[in-house]
């Protein structure tokens, strides 16, 4: 029986993939720590009888039978990352350490969720996989950015010397349903001040850009990454289309009608200035590319949203 291993399993893109992979009929394993997941995300699945849930923290071994993993364990908004910088480390690193030499003596294959972040703020635009990056080692992103360095070289390295069959995918923006309302990213940032007629808050001039996949997009990116035998990666898997900041609270006000003036804030430090994946990997050898325009999947996000926000109030 094919099982199949969530790590981060509860948070915004993992409880999607949950849900996809029940839909396959998999057995599914989720592990999380619940640190920037929510039970909320995967209470539809408990009891399941091909679900199973585990709070676990990947910085510590664990020892289960399994077939695949996705490992999506690692807090993934500024705000949380840098909550605890060196958690995050520790994720990134002993935890891919854990989770690879759990793939090893299962031989399990590993797809791990790498992310655009690597190329920092980038000098080559669009970005494209052979280019290596303009990260600040120092800064107040290094602990995501060279932690997630860090678990590529893991997986590459696992791969060469214990034929651990690996599948590096790097995620570019990707917003949706189940995204944190209080995470601190953009979109959840945005349409929860629309829907609150609270100020919409630019950081600089908003003129910074930065491009949007919607979440069911990007999980058919990584069934089919896992599924093909052509490639390790990694393989960008994000949507080509690129707006300012500025442009994205435009959008979002056209979906909500709302009070909310935008009004600016200081740019966090290290923030990059533009972000665009090239896809043309993953148009070849996936055969993917996204389906949901911005438009379409900022209207499922704020339904979304204000569902949430009728649920807390009631
Ligand atoms: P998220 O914060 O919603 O999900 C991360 C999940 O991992 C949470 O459920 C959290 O509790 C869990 N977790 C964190 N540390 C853990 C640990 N040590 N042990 C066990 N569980 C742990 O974020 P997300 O947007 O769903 O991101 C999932 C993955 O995709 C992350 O690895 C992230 O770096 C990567 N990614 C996401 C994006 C994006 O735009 N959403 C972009 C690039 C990369
Ligand atoms: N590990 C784990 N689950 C397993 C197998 C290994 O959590 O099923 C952990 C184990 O704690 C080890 C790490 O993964 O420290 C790396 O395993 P590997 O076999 O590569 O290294 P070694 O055991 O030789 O240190
Ligand atoms: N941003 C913003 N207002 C906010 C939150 C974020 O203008 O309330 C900007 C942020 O400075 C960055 C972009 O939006 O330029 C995307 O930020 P996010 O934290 O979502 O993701 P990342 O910087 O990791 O791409």
């Amino acid at each position: 029986m094919n099982s199949v291993l969530v790590t981060g399993g509860a948070g915004f893109l993992g409880s999607h993939l949950c849900d996809r992979l029940i839909e396959m009929g998999k057995n599914v394993i989720c592990v999380d720590n619940f640190f920037t997941g929510n039970k909320r995300n995967i209470a539809h699945l408990i009891g399941h009888p091909r679900f199973e849930v585990i709070r676990h923290d990947i910085v510590h071994p664990i020892y289960l039978e399994v077939n695949e993993i996705y490992n999506l364990a690692c807090p993934a908004s500024p705000v949380a990352y840098q909550y605890n910088p060196i958690k995050t480390i520790k994720t990134s690193t002993v935890g891919m350490v854990n989770v690879l030499g759990l793939a090893k003596r299962c031989r399990a294959k590993v797809l791990h969720a790498s992310t655009s972040e690597v190329y920092g703020d980038p000098t080559v635009h669009p970005q494209v996989e052979e280019y290596w990056g303009n990260v600040n080692p120092l800064g107040p992103r290094s602990c995501y950015d060279e932690g997630k360095r860090i678990a590529e070289s893991l997986c590459v390295n696992y791969h060469h010397a214990h034929k651990v069959p690996i599948r590096l995918v790097r995620i570019f923006n990707t917003y949706g349903p189940r995204m944190d309302p209080n995470d601190g990213r953009v979109i959840s940032n945005f349409i929860n001040q629309a829907l609150r007629g609270e100020p919409i808050t630019i950081y600089g001039d908003g003129q910074q850009t930065r491009s949007f996949c919607y979440v069911d997009d990007l999980i058919s990116g990584f069934l089919k990454m896992m599924e093909q035998e052509e490639t390790t990666g990694p393989v960008n898997l994000g949507n080509p289309v690129e707006n300012t900041m500025l442009e994205l609270a435009e959008a979002v006000l056209e979906h909500v009608d709302s009070s909310s003036k935008l009004i600016h804030e200081p740019l966090p430090q290290d923030d990059p200035k533009q972000r665009c994946p090239d896809i043309t990997k993953a148009k070849s050898f996936l055969k993917w590319e996204p389906q949901v325009s911005l438009k379409e999947g900022l209207g499922k996000t704020v339904e979304y949203y204000r569902q949430l926000m009728d649920q807390e109030s009631a």
